[in-house]
């Protein structure tokens, strides 16, 4: 066991502030990885907050994590000290459910351990990437292909890529399709970006008149604001996806009437209060779906994160020192991100 320095909320109220924590010596299939980068995910917030009634104090958050290797157990064969190195979501999952078989162990049926507010066998809970080092399990840590010189803008792939990447995929966007991505935070610019990539023609849906020309910048072939009820008008019926990535509760009716016949509109924000209840009407007619979809397994994130060294996707980032967390979340809840903060982990030796 080592002491490392990371940054932890104890309590619901209580702002992120220094904290120390241990890492566990190395296990023969462990890598050790110094953190370089982590993203901010709005999941962060709402953990650190209790937002989800389930968080566990003291805690460390932070699941989009590069990184270098540092040191390696003895059974480690795909990893070398030295490397660069991504964690994202998961540390672990049962291995043996059906869902885990299938390599998605996001949907592992004994509840896989996240990164952070995980269970850990003794009655903790895991420290996530807020922290300079951290210790995880081979078969749970991802290759980077990209570049070095943008390593900060890989980070937020490790979370926001592949929520987003993974029903892009699991709907079968392409081109030909229309797509709405609606909220242009985290997770809804690299909607943009990927669904632009994989061929469709994308629709975003902000609150934000003036993200407009970034949207278009990031891969949107058209812009609508959706508090302007005769700029929706125009899309009712007509597209057959929509990733909604919003943060906050909201009428997803607006949204629904704007798919064509047999269309499916897929949540991935998890919002502290329920949203009101669909009118099960705009579902019926138009035999209209309504999904969720949680982050991707480890096999089809290593395939977006390669997708994305391949096409040079990365995040759009504004690099934060440690120090700034608290600052930075409050400027999240005002949708106030350009458009993922990314901690230089350097700040906090
Ligand atoms: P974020 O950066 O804060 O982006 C959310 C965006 O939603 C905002 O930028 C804003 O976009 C829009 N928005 C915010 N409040 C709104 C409101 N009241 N009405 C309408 N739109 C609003 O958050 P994020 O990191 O992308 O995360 C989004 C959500 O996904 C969070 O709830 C997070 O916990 C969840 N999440 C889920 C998964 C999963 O596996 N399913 C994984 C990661 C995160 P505009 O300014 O463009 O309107
Ligand atoms: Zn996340």
């Amino acid at each position: 066991m080592t002491a490392i320095k990371a940054y932890a909320a104890q309590s619901a109220t209580s702002p992120l502030a220094p904290f120390s924590i241990e890492r566990r010596a190395l296990h023969p299939d462990d890598v050790q990885i110094e953190i370089l980068y982590c993203g901010v995910c709005h999941s962060d917030l709402h953990t650190a907050r209790n937002e989800w009634h389930n968080t566990l104090y003291p805690c460390v958050p932070g699941h989009e994590i590069v990184g270098r290797v540092s040191a390696i157990g003895s059974a480690v064969t795909r990893f070398r000290v030295g490397e660069l190195a991504g964690v994202g979501c998961m540390v672990d999952s049962c291995g043996h459910c059906s869902s885990c078989q299938e390599g998605e162990e996001q949907y592992c049926e004994n509840g896989f351990t996240g990164t952070y507010n995980g269970p850990v066998f003794g009655g903790e809970n895991t420290y996530g990437g807020y922290s300079q080092r951290i210790v995880v399990k081979e078969s749970f840590v991802l290759r980077i292909q990209h570049e070095e010189n943008n390593l900060a803008q890989v980070a937020p792939l490790l979370c926001a890529g592949i929520t987003t990447y993974s029903p892009l995929r699991h709907w079968r966007v392409g081109p030909g399709m229309k797509v709405g991505v609606v909220g242009l935070g985290g997770l809804g610019h690299m909607g943009v970006k990927l669904a632009h990539a994989m061929g469709a023609h994308v629709v975003l849906f902000t609150t934000s008149p003036g993200k407009a020309a970034d949207a278009k910048r990031l891969g949107a072939d058209e812009v609508c604001i959706s508090t302007d009820a005769a700029q929706m008008g125009r899309y009712q019926g007509q597209l057959h996806f929509i990733l909604n990535t919003v943060a906050a509760p909201h009428d997803i009716n607006t949204f629904l009437g704007l798919l064509r016949k047999d269309g499916t509109m897929t949540l991935v924000g998890v919002p502290e209060h329920p949203h009101p209840s669909p009118a099960v009407g705009t579902l019926i007619f138009g035999r209209r779906s309504l999904a969720g979809s949680l982050i991707g397994g480890i096999a089809e994130t290593q395939e977006m994160l390669d997708f994305c060294a391949q096409h040079q996707i990365g995040s759009d980032v504004e690099i934060i020192p440690m120090d700034y967390i608290n600052t930075a979340y409050e400027r999240m809840l005002k949708s106030d991100v350009k458009y993922r903060f990314v901690i230089d982990m350097q700040t906090l030796r």
